[in-house]
């Protein structure tokens, strides 16, 4: 793997595209898509992987860059929409993580404990939290005292950690999952908590269109929803080798917790009851989702709206024009950075080509070229990131015109994923027709619904049910293959990250 270490003197960043020699590293074409992945971690500079514990993973400040980005969205949507942000501690007393009997069985395996304080042995056990129900809620038991006090919202931004024994990639399957957004409402109905889980569902739909990434939303079977949960419903999204990625949960708890946590409020008429609680969670598998569905045989390709750098200026330099080719460049620059773009200005000795090459590479959405035969006619050449063709536009109203291509990229980003999406789906009637299909793709398939057929499912497809379209879709019913019986439902069936 190429390493990349080498440091630019003057920004004090490392350089997108060179390994260790200096010498530009060679991005593997998508189609190979482990290969490329693997890759574009590493030369786009998202994390270094040479950490030396399995499983975590170091951000580059050029990834952080895309992923503090990332998670201003999803902050500014949680915010907008009634939630709180918090900060719980990231140990659990053995004590607490111990009272949900099906939650410890989904977690036991993966938890790591803190045992000892220096060399002594503590007393209570800690878990590093893999999820925050059990550190969040014996609190909710202490501030939820009256209806008055519902519903409440809370979320927050933290690490989270899992003994993952399955083989670890960096934002897909960590031990340190470093950006967990995890919401935790409490309500004083079942159906208050519903409409919140639909809430959610909409909410995290409306994060992953700001990151142009369609997704495919659907309700998990019950073998797969989250352990002491009611339901699940989840976010997929399909990579471009065939297989999903889950990239959002939401999870109607019922009164489960709060049987366990004892979480009661005082209703209208004086009357104790359990609360209703839902949680839903992002992680930074929404970067990997947005690196894979975009990116290209060049490098990355960002949506603007979290792209480190929007617009990169070029200036094509000779001799006599410099000067006013410089002049010309920095107005363009102060007067994008004015109006309140990421712009930066390579007018570094480099090759045209290894210019074109390392922004590319990075995922600058757009970039402006102007020399002095542009100049004479007071324009400039743009090439948007995600077309690759040239065009011109007249210095005069640059700003206006960025804007608009900008605008546009990310549409056509979310057009041509949602297009390239729907296309990777396809109706399926036999298991034989979802072995041929899930290689590549997702397929549908009828179910009845009853648990002993979807395992046969999965067995004789070797694929996992995602679950059942939140959406009436157009896609016929029919039989289900596994008992003959006529079905009333369709579910997604795929290979799964
Ligand atoms: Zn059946």
């Amino acid at each position: 793997m190429a390493e990349n270490k080498t440091e630019n003197k003057k920004t004090g960043k490392n350089d997108a595209g060179k390994n260790d020699s200096g010498k530009e590293a060679v991005l593997p074409p998508k189609s190979d898509f482990s290969e490329w992945f693997n890759s574009i971690i590493d030369i786009g500079q998202i994390m270094d992987v040479r950490y030396p514990v399995k499983g975590l993973y170091v951000w580059y400040p050029f990834g952080f860059g895309i992923r503090k980005r990332v998670y201003n969205i999803i902050r500014d949507i949680m915010d907008n929409s009634g939630h709180d942000e918090t900060l719980f501690p990231l140990l659990i007393p053995e004590t607490e993580f111990m009272k949900e009997a099906d939650h410890i069985k989904g977690f036991e395996d993966e938890v790591f404990w803190v045992t000892h304080g220096g060399v002594t042995p503590l007393d209570v056990r800690l878990a590093l939290r893999p999820t925050s129900e059990t550190a969040i809620y014996p609190m909710y038991k202490l501030w939820v005292r009256s209806h008055a006090d519902l519903p409440l919202k809370l979320y927050q931004v933290v690490n989270t950690f899992r003994h993952e024994t399955k083989h670890t990639r960096p934002l897909i399957r960590l031990r340190e999952i470093t950006s967990f957004k995890e919401a935790h409402t409490v309500h004083a109905t079942w159906e208050d908590a519903k409409n919140q889980v639909d809430e959610a569902v909409g909410l995290y739909t409306d994060i992953y269109k700001k990151l142009s990434v369609p997704v495919l939303i659907s309700k998990r079977p019950d073998w797969d929803k989250f352990p002491g949960g009611d339901y699940t419903i989840a976010l997929d999204t399909i990579m471009p080798d065939g297989k999903t990625l889950q990239i959002g949960t939401v999870h109607h708890l019922g009164t489960n917790f709060a049987k366990t946590y004892d979480i009661m409020y005082e209703n209208a008429e004086g009357e104790q009851e359990y609360v209703n609680q839902t949680c839903y969670g992002i992680s930074e598998r929404s970067i990997a989702a947005l690196i894979s569905v975009h990116g290209d045989d060049k490098g990355l390709v960002l949506p603007p709206a979290v792209a480190p750098t929007q617009v990169v200026v070029i200036p094509v330099l000779f001799k006599d024009t410099t000067e006013a080719v410089m002049n010309a460049c920095n107005k363009v620059v102060s007067d994008l950075k004015n109006a309140g773009f990421r712009v930066e200005m390579d007018a570094s000795d480099a090759r045209p080509g290894a210019k074109y090459y390392k922004w590319e590479l990075k995922g600058s959405c757009l970039r402006i070229e102007i020399g002095p035969r542009d100049l004479e006619k007071n324009s400039a050449v743009l090439v948007r990131r995600d077309k690759g063709e040239k065009q011109f536009a007249s210095l005069d109203g640059i700003v206006e015109t960025v804007d608009a291509e900008l605008k546009q990229m990310a549409e056509d980003l979310y057009t041509a994923a949602e297009e390239k999406m729907n296309a990777m789906i396809a109706p399926c009637e036999t298991t034989e027709e979802v072995v041929a299909q899930i290689g590549k793709g997702v397929a549908t398939l009828p179910w009845c619904g009853c648990e002993e057929c979807g395992m046969k499912i999965e067995e004789e497809t070797n694929g996992s049910i995602l679950g059942t379209p939140n959406v009436e879709t157009e896609i016929k019913k029919g039989k289900c293959p596994a008992c003959g019986k006529e079905a009333d439902q369709i579910v997604y069936i795929a290979k799964m990250y």
